[in-house]
């Protein structure tokens, strides 16, 4: 006899990518940013604990909201703060899918939305991109029973982008709220913002984990029209971001020259990992986020995955049943990522 709801008892559990507790590893793995946050962050971090910590922190993360609406040029309003844009996705999905209703992702991509489903005792229903990492038609369909549908865009492991246009006749088309997961949309050329404006049921969600190089900081926010954040704000833990990374995220949101830089070196190197993979014989996907998607004609990725893990390289295997498997390496430096290749050069 189990004490746990069905459901748990029966999940795996989402595993996240693997974080060795040693140095030794180039960590190619889980799409950090190889470089350290901006300084400003680390001085906002230490002011805050000098000014203490024996009060709770602002529910609302009014500092960063108000931040965060100056510099996409919305009102504090439409901003939800979460600890890391995981609790964002959660609270979306515990305020609009319930028992046996309905979520749908695009498929291959993040594994996670399929985790909160299940958690929720609601469907899900991985719909497969076209081999092009288009969406299919069926996309934008559903009956009533479908209550809200996840995009990331860019997408994972391809890192692949949907056109805003695209996404706004989607979202025209659907009955529910469609959330596009833009944890990577400083790396790309375009974002689904302006979009929350045009239409309802298009709600953004962001992450300070990736190009802001914060993930062990832990904060996201969500943006969507006034009365949805209303409802959303209902639904998370009263404080659910703490003193310090409130601080820090609005600090972050605040060093624009850092960000610029940091992007810059970034998109430099992904050229050059790009380049050097194509080199190798790999089919490598364009990708307008920090990793490229890779597979090969001739070799089977999983050994080379072995191979580099043995030479002290840790990148992403990922086996997609009935997709296919793949390596998808995040764009390190440039050091990294030449070393990487070079590991591989000498495996294929
Ligand atoms: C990394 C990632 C997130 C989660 O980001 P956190 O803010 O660190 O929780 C969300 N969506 C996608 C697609 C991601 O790759």
């Amino acid at each position: 006899m189990s004490y746990f709801r069905p459901e748990i008892a029966a999940m795996a559990g989402y595993a996240p990518g693997e974080q060795p507790q040693t140095a030794d590893f180039i960590k190619l793995n889980t799409n950090e940013n190889p470089y350290r946050c901006s300084p400003a962050v680390e001085e906002a971090v230490r002011e805050a604990v000098a000014r203490g910590l024996s009060r709770y922190p602002d529910p609302t993360a009014g500092a960063f909201r108000h931040k965060a609406a100056e510099v996409l040029g919305i009102d504090p309003d439409w901003i939800l703060c979460g600890n890391g844009s995981d609790d964002i996705l959660t609270i979306v999905t515990r305020a609009l899918v319930g028992p046996g209703e309905l979520l749908r992702l695009p498929y291959p991509s993040y594994i996670l939305y399929t985790t909160l489903a299940t958690i929720q005792g609601a469907r899900s229903e991985a719909l497969h991109f076209h081999r092009d990492w288009s969406l299919p038609a069926e996309f934008g369909a559903g009956g009533p029973d479908l209550k809200l549908v996840f995009l990331p865009n860019p997408n994972s492991p391809s890192g692949t982008m949907i056109s805003p246009d695209a996404i706004l006749r989607l979202a025209e088309r659907l009955p529910c709220p469609l959330l596009v997961d833009e944890a990577y949309v400083d790396f790309a050329e375009t974002d689904c913002l302006s979009l929350v404006g045009e239409c309802e049921r298009v709600m953004v969600s962001r992450t300070l984990s990736k190009s802001y190089a914060l993930a062990g900081l832990r904060f996201g926010y969500l943006v969507a029209q006034p009365h949805l954040i209303t409802e959303f704000a209902k639904v998370k833990d009263s404080y659910n971001c703490d003193t310090l990374s409130i601080a820090a995220a609005t600090s972050a949101l605040g060093d624009r020259a850092w960000l610029a830089e940091t992007r810059a070196k970034i998109l430099a190197t992904r050229q050059h990992l790009a380049d050097g993979m194509r080199r190798l014989g790999f089919d490598t996907v364009p990708s307008q986020a920090n990793f490229t998607w890779n597979t090969h004609p001739q070799h089977p990725v999983k050994p080379l995955f072995d191979e580099l893990r043995r030479r002290r390289i840790l990148v992403r295997y990922m086996d997609y049943p009935a997709w296919g498997d793949g390596l998808r390496i995040t764009v390190g430096t440039d050091e990294q990522i030449a070393a990487c290749l070079d590991a591989l050069r000498r495996i294929v």
